[in-house]
């Protein structure tokens, strides 16, 4: 990463969301530049030295995709020098669309010459084949090598002569000659999957440098301090770094021994002698691609449904018989089609495999989803992330063990500890009372827990950390400090971080270092320094003896890289930020000692798991993760770039910006938690080297893609917004607040959704603005009081309060982890229970006088969706406020008519089990 000083700051390139929009601005440049060769050529206003401006502004970027090519552009140039106008036109017509629609990829025609293509006569029979090219999935090599700029052509034909009918899969290849330019391809173009790098490339770029070297700076790579050694060896190190999916290939004259040897070589795929064949080659690549694009069990069971069996199983829609016999429920047959009436089974032989004890396909499925997230194992979980949490706890934690626990996390957390009788000590976020959500954990605070249970002796029964990452709303914790920080006081804590949001996150070189098994990778890279170790005795040095616990709190904590067990859990909701059915989700483990808990995690899943899983749902499990190793990395950016385009739009937007808004990160994270000083992806000034310092360092990072969009400024509460735009406009958004709603990009969003989003959000404006004209002076009062009082009038959130005694167990005077699966259980005693009305001033007068009450159960309002009140937790002014101010109807645990379920306070030791 760089640490030189930004030459210009604020410099429109170097902004992120110009970083992020170079896929979409290509297109936008080629689309211009047919515009304006139109316009030549309709002897409108452009001329040709207007159409030539735009053709250069194309920019060396364009040597970094397959199409259109050398050719193509050079006929184009000429066209323009040659005052060819329409001639110009018509094939800038050609590029552009074939660009804007990717056609290219599988229509030969976009690629010949000008005049090849007008003298081609369409013909059905031989539709797009000339070169080769149908219907199999395209992608596209890098070819690193001396003299690339001028053996360039040579280079793509060569390849091009390798083609065979029989391949499965067709590629261009994008030849470049030097280290500066690799990285720039491989970071701008997604459609690259393999590079193959030739021995004697340049360090630094030729030509138009200085445009590459900005970008390259601007991506937080400085090339020029990258060890120039062996520049093969370091691009694949590096490139590995950016886009751990590509397949990476070395064509060498050296002895492949030695190179092998190098630890830099690991992400090479396969190292050939130069003299070789190239077919050697060709062939390489072609696996490597069908390594990733292979799903064992999609694969299988796509045989299966072909296969003609009758079933004498339960299952009677298996095949499809008792659907499409009946005259009643044909209609669902012909709604789902027969494929997915074939492909259903309750058989785990014949070609399918038992997701509950893996061995064949599902297991081979599970091995790939571990090579493509970056961690050891994965289960694969079909009833959602709230079963995968469930069993990470049950696995994992034992009665009595402590967990240190996010009160504001997913409900499957808080049960998963009833479940498995762990003793949450929660830790709170920091809260955003003005737009009643919460943000995420501060480290301070869990360092402090941590020490507390030290100081009380019980650090050995703290078992787990258990983390959102990133939240609801789209805080980001700072993964690898927290944990390093936490090993520091702790050497083998367990680590649960609930990804259900972020699962795409690893395909982003962005948000990867941030993710679980992007800093668990970071932290094993840094235990196997030498250097990690000095650091640690250092620190150790410095702070001497019995340091205090303040002072430990104010440190930056270094872990003994000798005595850490690093031990990561990661859960993902797959079908939340990916390709898969409703319910598919992921359970990830990066655990050293995994082998002692093997074992239970089988109990887990055999708790946990339907013994019926859907056949569908592993099979989108698998798919998901196809279409992440081949096109996750576009896909990803593409949604970062989707994001910003809508904060950009909203906020800027002279009419929109005066109703809505959408949240920046110096309005979701507070000043302290934010140490470089970065305020917001598009604040003016600020630009990629501050949000690579920013992911790099700050505690806290916010997820371009989570936007929370204020709507109470615009007089909408949450809820009401949500619905209004659903029902009048199609537009459905995620959760909501008091008065705001949350919006998400994902790898399904399109400019269009853009456009269609901001076209909505005028009507809406426009609408409000003729409303308070047509009001006069109380209109306009009335609006201004609704708004304040969404903006304003907002209730205090509550904190935990605490356990009430008879669930404390043995815990001290500082911590406040309890025994709430006893509390849980003494609700099912009616004797032992009591309901109080909300607004009883019994209510009033227990608070005052005692004696204390005790909820009976969880309580969670939706929004803000956590639990206000868990078993056996002594309930306080502050949550009764709350409670009372809450406008929302949806509140789990809590029936208004009968009011709060209470354990009675002389009934609250009977359960109590040890
Ligand atoms: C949605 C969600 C879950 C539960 O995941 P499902 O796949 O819906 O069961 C768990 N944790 C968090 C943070 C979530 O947002």
């Amino acid at each position: 990463m760089t640490d030189k000083a930004a030459t210009s700051k604020g410099a429109s390139n170097r902004r992120i969301d110009h970083f992020f929009s170079l896929p979409g601005a290509r297109a936008d440049r080629w689309r211009a530049l047919h515009a304006s060769a139109r316009d030549w050529a309709r002897r409108g206003r452009s001329d040709r030295a207007g159409v030539r401006a735009l053709f250069d502004a194309l920019g060396s970027y364009e040597g970094f995709f397959a199409y259109p090519g050398n050719k193509l552009l050079s006929s184009l140039r000429e066209r323009i020098d040659g005052d060819q106008a329409e001639a110009a036109a018509a094939l800038a017509q050609r590029i552009s669309e074939a660009i804007l629609t990717k056609s290219y990829k599988a229509d030969a025609t976009d690629w010949q010459s000008a005049e090849a293509a007008a003298e081609a006569t369409p013909d059905l029979n031989t539709p797009t084949m000339a070169r080769g090219m149908g219907r199999r999935p395209y992608f596209e090599m890098l070819v690193v090598a001396p003299g690339a700029s001028t053996r360039g052509d040579s280079i793509i034909e060569q390849v091009r002569r390798l083609r065979r009918p029989e391949d499965a899969f067709i590629y261009e290849a994008v030849p470049v000659s030097s280290f500066e330019e690799a990285i720039c391809a491989v970071i701008l173009n997604p459609t690259i999957a393999a590079v193959t790098l030739y021995e004697g490339f340049f360090h630094e770029a030729q030509g138009e440098a200085p445009v590459l070297r900005d970008f390259l700076a601007s991506a937080g790579y400085d090339a020029a301090h990258i060890a120039g050694d062996d520049l093969p060896l370091s691009l694949a190190d590096v490139l590995k770094r950016i886009r751990p999916e590509l397949d990476l290939y070395m064509l060498s004259d050296r002895h492949v021994e030695h190179i092998a040897g190098d630890p830099r070589a690991a992400g090479i795929r396969r190292v050939l002698y130069s003299v070789e064949e190239l077919l050697e080659l060709h062939l390489c690549v072609l696996e490597g691609i069908s390594d990733r694009f292979r799903t064992p069990f999609f694969d299988n069971l796509k045989k299966y449904a072909m296969r003609p069996i009758s079933t004498f199983h339960a299952l009677p829609i298996a095949r499809g018989k008792s659907v499409f016999k009946s005259d009643w429920i044909r209609d669902m047959g012909e709604f789902y089609g027969l494929n997915i009436f074939l492909a259903e089974s309750s058989a785990t032989t014949g070609g399918l495999d038992s997701l509950l004890e893996p061995t064949g396909n599902i297991k081979e499925a599970q091995e790939m989803a571990a090579r493509a997230f970056g961690c050891d194992h994965v289960f694969f979980v079909t009833n959602g992330t709230s079963t995968s949490n469930k069993m990470v706890h049950q696995a994992l934690v034992a009665p009595g063990d402590i967990v240190l626990l996010d009160r504001n996390c997913h409900k499957s957390h808080h049960y998963g500890l009833v479940l498995a009788g762990g003793q949450p000590l929660y830790i709170e976020a920091f809260p955003m009372t003005e737009y009643s959500m919460y943000g995420a954990v501060p480290l301070a605070s869990i360092k402090k827990a941590l020490l507390d249970l030290k100081a009380e002796g019980r650090l050995d029964r703290a078992k787990m950390v258990d983390l959102t990452n990133c939240t609801f709303d789209g805080h980001i914790y700072n993964t690898r400090r927290v944990m390093e920080e936490c090993l520091a006081i702790k050497p083998d804590l367990i680590f649960l971080w609930d990804e259900a949001w972020f699962g795409f996150a690893r395909w982003s070189p962005f948000l990867r270092p941030r993710t679980a098994m992007g800093a668990a990778e970071a932290i094993e890279k840094w235990m196997d320094d030498p250097a990690s170790v000095e650091a640690y005795e250092a620190q150790q040095k410095e702070l001497g003896k019995n340091p205090s616990a303040a002072k430990l709190l104010e440190t930056r904590l270094i872990p003994d890289p000798r005595k850490i067990r690093l031990r990561v859990y990661q859960t993902n909701s797959t079908h939340k930020s990916m390709s898969s059915l409703r319910q598919g989700s992921m359970l990830l483990v990066k655990d050293i000692d995994f082998a002692g808990v093997e074992a239970q995690f089988h109990e887990a899943v055999f708790t946990h798991a339907s013994t019926s899983p859907n056949q569908q749902l592993i099979a989108s499990l698998d798919v998901a993760r196809r279409q992440m190793e081949l096109e996750g990395y576009g896909l990803v950016a593409n949604a970062i770039e989707i994001a910003l385009d809508i904060r950009k739009e909203v906020n800027a937007h002279p009419i929109i910006s005066k109703y809505f808004k959408v949240l920046g990160a110096d309005q979701m994270i507070p000043a302290e938690y934010r140490q470089t000083g970065f305020t917001d992806f598009l604040t003016p000034g600020v630009d990629w080297e501050d949000q690579v310092r920013s992911m790099h360092e700050d505690e806290f990072c916010l997820d371009p893609t989570r936007m929370t969009l204020v709507c109470g400024t615009a007089g909408f509460d949450g809820t009401q917004f949500k619905k209004m735009m659903a029902d009048e406009y199609d537009i459905q958004f995620n959760k909501t607040s008091r008065n705001s709603v949350l919006l998400q990009s994902n790898i399904n969003n399109t400019r269009s959704d853009v456009a269609n989003l901001i076209r909505v959000l005028l009507e809406i404006c426009n609408k409000i603005e003729r409303e308070l004209a047509r009001g006069g002076e109380n209109g306009r009062a009335a609006f201004a009081a609704r708004v304040k009082s969404l903006m304003e009038d907002v209730p205090d959130l509550p904190n935990f309060s605490h356990f009430h005694e008879a669930y404390r167990w043995d815990a001290g005077k500082k911590t406040s982890e309890g025994d709430m699966r006893s509390a849980f259980y003494s609700a099912y005693y009616p004797e032992g229970c009591e309901y109080l009305p909300l607004d009883s001033p019994d209510v009033d007068q227990r608070l005052k006088k005692g004696p204390e009450m005790i909820s009976a159960n969880f309580v969670i309002p939706y929004p803000p969706g956590f639990p206000i009140m868990v078993p056996g937790q002594v309930i306080t002014k502050e949550t009764i406020d709350f409670m009372r101010k809450l406008d929302v109807k949806e509140i789990h645990g809590f029936e208004r008519a009968k009011g709060l379920k209470l354990i009675r306070p002389d009934h609250a030791k009977d359960h109590v089990r040890k």
